[in-house]
């Protein structure tokens, strides 16, 4: 799931101040909190308020989108409002953003929310973690199932580095667990000891930089890179 923070309305108001009628648009995809039909209503009516507050009419319609990242499902979907309104404010991740952006050339789409990180869902305990920062090279088969990059606070493929202290990283002030701890005692539970042991040769961080693209039904192999030209 995308992560994702409503901006302030403030910040909102002031990308679309200058439109008489916008497009409301939420997306039912994996962006969490959800940000769907309801919530795009209630974005209308704060920045309809906004708008009145400054002597100014703002007409609106809120609509959903089942995944503003697949171009087919947003062109489909959205396409039959857009001609009747001046500018579009999206609630999905900044995925969805750029994605109605270039499938709606001649019409903005503005960000209602700040994209945070991919995260997975810790119900019982009631957080959200990035357990994965998509770095191209999983290493999690030698890690016992803990991730190195999105746990380590330096990224580090072998560690840990002199900056545990009882567990915890040094980063962020003895706050968080060591993820190279963390691996450490994993691999000693499964007796697999030997894997923290092996060297881990440097990453390629040219799978790991941006822009990143690959073929949609497309397997790739482990010598083809991902990264190709721009569509
Ligand atoms: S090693 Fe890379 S691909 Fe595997 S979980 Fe960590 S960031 Fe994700
Ligand atoms: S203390 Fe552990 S988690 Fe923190 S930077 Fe060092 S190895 Fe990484």
């Amino acid at each position: 799931m995308i992560i994702t923070q409503q901006k302030d309305i403030e910040e909102i108001y002031d990308m679309i101040k200058s439109y008489s009628k916008i497009l409301i648009v939420g997306c039912d995809g994996c962006c969490q909190p959800p940000r769907s039909i309801n919530e795009a209503k209630v974005l209308a009516q704060m920045l309809e308020l906004k708008a009145r507050s400054e002597g100014k009419e703002l007409k609106w319609k809120a609509i959903t989108v089942l995944r503003q990242c697949d171009d087919r499902i947003a062109a489909t979907t959205v396409r039959p409002f857009i001609e009747h309104y001046d500018a579009i404010v999206s609630l999905s991740c900044g995925l969805g953003v750029v994605m109605m952006n270039k499938v709606f050339e001649n019409i903005l789409t503005y960000p209602a929310q700040n994209s945070l990180f991919g995260g997975a869902e810790n119900n019982a305990e009631n957080y959200f973690a990035e357990y994965c920062e998509t770095c191209g090279e999983c290493l999690l088969g030698v890690t016992g199932g803990v991730c190195p990059m999105a746990g380590c606070a330096k990224n580090l493929s072998n560690g840990p580095c002199g900056g545990t202290v009882g567990g915890k990283c040094e980063v962020g002030g003895y706050t968080h667990d060591c993820a190279w701890v963390k691996i450490w005692d994993r691999l000693r539970k499964f007796n697999r000891l030997d894997l923290f042991n092996k060297y881990r040769p440097p990453r390629n961080y040219r799978k790991w930089s941006s822009p990143r693209f690959a073929e949609i039904n497309k397997t790739y192999t482990n010598e083809e890179e991902t990264m190709e030209e721009e569509k």
